[in-house]
């Protein structure tokens, strides 16, 4: 099978799987429950939800109806910047919980770093883990100041920062600090919401190796070391995504990919969020 099953250890000796299925925007019930069915089907062991995305409960039955044993499967969700504070967050893991229907996540991210609550947040992130609920802690849109107010507090630092990057926004500044902290990276709009599909680059590097622009930005993430997570609802790009372990890219066309970076968010600025 061609399909990508690579993983990365956390600081603490956990394994993820270096690719997963990101679902937001699955808003349409059966929609979401086939999309993530087809990702499990066609190899996929790692699914990146989120309170805000409504869909945990989709997530859940997917899990169950594929019958593949839960220690096998990485299952990430993240606390809406609503429910942010110490024992908010206790309580919002709980809700995850329960419409997932687990008795415990692999890793759970803060989502934002909203206002000054981030960093109680977080804290609240650590007990989950102490108390064996969560096997990994973890962060997202945490930017150097951000993650350096949560080292204040943490007795364990967070094991992943969930952030956006892909071609156009390579973030090398944060990367290479997350990189000498220990922090594995996960690049969220990975794609760049599929908006990158028709940079003629990734068209060109493609046609050299048989492989879709997806493709090639995907391997782009993962001979970079990053966790990827895209996301797509359409049965053949979900099989295609996974297919990429049989080319790699050569140093040169990594460089020019590296090469694309223009700092161009799809998304939210996390130091402007409040603004958002
Ligand atoms: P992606 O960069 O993954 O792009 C998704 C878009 O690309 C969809 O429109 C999809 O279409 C399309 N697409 C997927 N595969 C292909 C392909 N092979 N060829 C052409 N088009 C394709 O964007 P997301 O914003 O969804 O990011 C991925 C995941 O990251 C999210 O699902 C979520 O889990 C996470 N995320 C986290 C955030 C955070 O704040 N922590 C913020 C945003 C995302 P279609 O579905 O129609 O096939």
């Amino acid at each position: 099978m061609n399909y990508f099953n690579g993983i990365v250890k956390l600081a603490n000796g956990v394994e993820m799987p270096q690719l997963g299925l990101g679902v937001y925007k699955m808003t349409d019930s059966t929609e979401t429950i086939r999309a993530i069915s087809h990702a499990l089907e066609v190899g996929y062991r790692a699914i990146d939800t989120a309170a805000i995305y409504e869909n945990e409960r989709e997530t859940g039955e997917a899990i169950r109806q594929s019958g593949i044993p839960r220690e096998q499967l990485f299952i990430t969700s993240k606390v809406w910047n609503t429910d942010q504070g110490y024992d908010e967050t206790l309580k919002a893991f709980e809700a995850s919980l329960q419409r997932l229907g687990l008795d415990y996540l692999d890793l759970y991210l803060t989502h934002w770093p909203v206002g000054e609550t981030f960093v109680d947040t977080y804290r609240a992130i650590e007990r989950l883990y102490e108390e064996k609920l969560i096997r990994a802690t973890g962060v997202s849109n945490h930017h150097i100041h951000h993650l350096e107010k949560v080292f204040n507090v943490a007795n364990v630092k967070p094991m992943v920062n969930q952030i956006e990057l892909h071609p156009w926004l390579t973030q090398e500044p944060l990367r290479n600090f997350c990189n000498e902290q220990g922090i594995v990276i996960t690049s969220w709009s990975p794609l760049a919401r599929g908006r990158l599909m028709d940079e003629p680059v990734l068209e060109q590097i493609g046609l050299k190796y048989g492989k879709t622009p997806a493709q090639v930005i995907i391997r782009w993430h993962l001979q970079h070391g990053f966790v990827v997570i895209p996301k797509s609802v359409t049965p053949s790009r979900i099989s295609s995504n996974i297919s990429v372990k049989d080319f790699e890219l050569t140093q040169e066309d990594m460089m020019k990919i590296d090469a694309l970076n223009r700092n161009e968010r799809t998304g939210t600025n996390p130091e402007k969020f409040d603004e958002a």
